[in-house]
């Protein structure tokens, strides 16, 4: 049975629109079950309808007058349930009822499983046999197995909203959009352009060759051209560029010159190989590597080697990229555009950016963000094959994308875009003003930054800080731990950079979803495992390094704060001062000009949460980590999909939590911060302002919007409440309670497209 279900699953995933999805169900499953009939109705949730798609078995001229509203028939009796029904006699179920003249009259024997996705029913899948006998439980079984496998393929079907079955369950009103992940925002209209890449390095055959001298030359020649290419887009882009991004190109470069690579492919190519075969091997293992890591950042790191093999293997061959023409609003498309495809398209003409692929913290998004270019990221659904020269809407808010849409639409979306610029142009005049409610309450707003040297755009932004710097991400993009000098000045040109505002600078918080390749860590709960503090403190080398590079980094400058990731206990937060201490006390014997910096602790485990006092007495700060404590308190793994529902940070239990330690800081005199996601929420701001939590730090792009909550709200009112929000037993009910306040300040446009 597993290889007929196998099979199946297989064919409807080839399926190129819904009508033949519909056809691969009905014809497999009577096939592999030997049934008499079998039929696929899908729910039509605007008409409240389960609608008959398509059968095999019956005798029916017009499917479409078959509609079965809720609840009704077996049919409805399935959906409603969301169980399978199996029935020997059908026909004497209170709840049967008889199509005339399709020849229904003989089957009794009656299989109904429903198809689930994402907690809704989106059809039932029936099959009957002229027999009175139930079906056996393997039959059950097959069924609903076969059922959880197509639920996914049938949604993305439907999104798609290709093929003419479709219009049964979608009203002309309704506008279909294909969904994914969203990594820039804003909104873009424009023309599509699909880009493919120009050589499939999976495609290209080994041959042997007689001048290997001559090959390995060939081979450098086209590195050298590649290398060139990267370092032209860096300069040609020159003040479209932030800093971040710029740094991006460098480690860009790195990679096409990774040792590990170049190496690899002339020795490949000693052994006899051409260049392009010995490039294949190498770029293939290199990418299946990256491909197996556990951290999402190195994973998608892939992406990256297979566009650097790509281009190398367009040298080689010689093959001329063909002459794009790019329409003057294009929204660029593609399986997995890289951030090279960017920087190499006139930017004056790019509107939006849709990739099928990557996430969030792709390099490309991170770019995109850079440049405000509104992207969505992982729209899988998203059919690249008939995508080119059609109009796209690309709403960056919430990960929607529109395509030749109605007339509506449109105008609707060309108005949001209007008023977006003009939102944004506002907030921007915001960039000098304080951080200050209406009754006269200040709040620092700092700046999360560390996956690449955010410099120019954190100042940019008005940010009077940096309230955390992931020291990680650096250590993440080599090849090998940063030395202490090497480190010293990574760290040094933050700190002079916001010189005299004070910098946040995280020891090395690796571990759970954030690996080195240099130095992995397998483990079975990796969240719950060997991480941050825990890592640092069993390997004291790590540690002390990383603290001495940060002492000396500071020299002369005084605004360099240290805080401790994933404390849990107590006798870790003595231990790692025992040791900042211990490096202090040295450098300053050896003679150094060091200062002892502020210290503080990250609390983002539950046990910190209750020993926050104790805490607070030990340190000069608190920072609460509320993307780690919102997945330890609720246990939610921050980065499954499949539980991302659940994961709310505005959760009630959570907000207790914050409220608690901000408190438990306040008792002790030890101020206390907020730099997970949530302090770039506007709604949430609202509440962590009530608190009464001394800075704020979020990513660059949500400063302004946070800056003009904090304008627009007395802290007065926010005390009131935050007290109104903790009666509620939801995280759904305070958002909703938030968002409107936030409405009716009129602040709507800091929640959505449009002012
Ligand atoms: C957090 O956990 O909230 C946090 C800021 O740290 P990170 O996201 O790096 O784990
Ligand atoms: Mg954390």
């Amino acid at each position: 049975m597993i290889e007929t279900l196998q099979l199946i699953v297989q064919k409807v995933n080839r399926a190129r629109n819904l009508d033949d999805v519909l056809a691969i169900i009905v014809n497999e499953v009577r096939l592999a079950m030997e049934v008499d009939v079998a039929s696929v109705y899908l729910t039509d949730f605007e008409r409240k309808q389960h609608v008959l798609m398509l059968t095999e078995g019956l005798d029916i001229d017009d499917m479409d007058s078959i509609r079965i509203d809720e609840g009704e028939g077996l049919i409805g009796l399935v959906a409603r349930r969301a169980e399978p029904v199996n029935l020997a006699e059908a026909h004497k179920h209170p709840r049967y009822k008889l199509f005339k003249g399709i020849g229904a009259e003989d089957l009794h024997a009656f299989l109904g499983v429903p198809v689930i996705y994402q907690r809704d029913v989106l059809g039932v899948l029936v099959v009957q046999c002229c027999r009175d006998s139930a079906f056996s439980e393997g039959d059950v079984a097959f069924m609903v197995t076969l059922a959880a496998q197509l639920a996914g393929a049938i949604a993305h079907a439907e999104a798609r909203g290709q093929g003419s079955s479709i219009e049964k369950i979608k009203s002309a009103s309704t506008e279909l959009f294909i969904n994914g992940v969203p990594a820039a925002p804003g909104v873009g209209i424009g023309t599509a352009m699909v880009l493919s890449p120009d050589a499939d390095i999976s495609l290209v055959p080994d041959r042997s060759v007689e001048d290997i001298d001559e090959e390995v030359f060939k081979y450098q020649d086209a590195l050298a051209i590649v290398v060139k290419e990267i370092d032209d887009m860096k300069e040609r882009l020159g003040e479209d560029l932030d800093e971040e991004s710029r740094v991006l190109f460098d480690a860009y470069a790195l990679l096409v010159n990774s040792d590990t690579i170049v190496d690899s492919v002339i020795e490949k190519i000693r052994g006899g190989n051409w260049a392009q075969g010995s490039l294949r091997d190498v770029i293939q293992d290199t990418v299946e590597k990256f491909a197996g890591m556990d951290d999402l950042y190195l994973r998608e790191r892939a992406d990256d080697i297979k566009d650097i093999g790509h281009r190398i293997l367009q040298k080689l061959t010689d093959k001329d990229k063909v002459e794009r023409s790019y329409p003057k609003k294009t929204v660029l498309v593609g399986e997995n555009i890289s951030a090279t495809d960017l920087a190499e398209a006139p930017i004056k003409n790019i509107v939006a950016v849709v990739s099928t692929r990557g996430s969030s913290s792709s390099h490309m998004a991170i770019l995109a963000r850079g440049m405000g270019i509104p992207t969505v990221m992982g729209a899988v659904d998203l059919d690249l094959s008939e995508s080119d020269g059609l109009e796209y809407i690309v709403d960056g808010y919430q990960g929607r994308i529109y395509i030749e849409s109605s007339a509506g639409v449109r105008k609707e979306y060309s108005r949001l875009a209007r008023e977006d610029t003009q939102l944004g142009k506002e907030l921007n005049g915001l960039r000098k003003e304080l951080a200050q409610t209406p009754d006269g309450v200040t709040v620092p707003l700092y700046v999360n930054t560390g996956l690449m040297a955010d410099i120019t755009p954190s100042k940019k932004s008005g940010a009077e800080g940096v309230g955390l710097y992931r020291t990680e991400f650096p250590f993440m993009i080599r090849d090998r731990f940063p030395g202490e000098e090497e480190q010293r000045k990574i760290y040094r040109e933050t700190l002079k950079a916001f010189a005299p505002r004070p910098v946040t600078l995280r020891t090395l918080d690796i571990g759970g979803d954030k690996a080195l390749p240099y130095f992995p860590i397998q483990e079975e709960n990796p969240f719950l495992g060997w991480r941050g503090i825990r890592v640092t403190l069993d390997h004291r080398d790590i540690f002390l390094t990383q603290i001495r590079a940060m002492l000396r980094a500071a020299s002369g400058l005084e605004n360099l704060s240290i805080l401790l990731p994933m404390i849990s206990d107590l006798s870790e937060l003595e231990e790692a001062i025992f040791l900042i201490d211990q490096v202090f006390t040295e450098m300053k014997e050896d003679g150094e000009k060091v200062s002892w910096p502020k210290i503080g602790a990250m609390i983002e485990v539950p046990s910190a949460v209750y020993q926050a006092e104790e805490m607070a007495q030990r340190v000069d700060f608190l920072s609460i980590g509320t993307n780690d404590l919102t997945q330890y308190l609720l246990a939610v793994d921050r980065n499954n999909s499949r539980v991302a529902k659940l994961y709310d940070s505005l959760h009630p239990a959570v907000l207790r939590a914050i409220n608690q330690v901000v408190d438990a800081g306040h008792k002790y005199g030890c101020p206390v911060g907020v730099c997970g996601e949530i302090a770039g929420d506007p709604a949430a701001a609202i509440l962590l302002l009530g608190m009464g939590a001394d800075n704020l730090s979020m990513t660059v792009a949500g400063l302004p919007r946070i800056k003009w909550v904090i304008r627009s709200f007395s802290q007065r009112d926010a005390r009131i409440m935050l007290t109104r929000a903790l009666q509620f037993t939801s995280a759904d009910a305070i958002r909703k309670y938030l968002n409107s306040a936030l409405e009716g300040a009129g602040l709507g446009g800091l929640l959505r497209a449009g002012k």
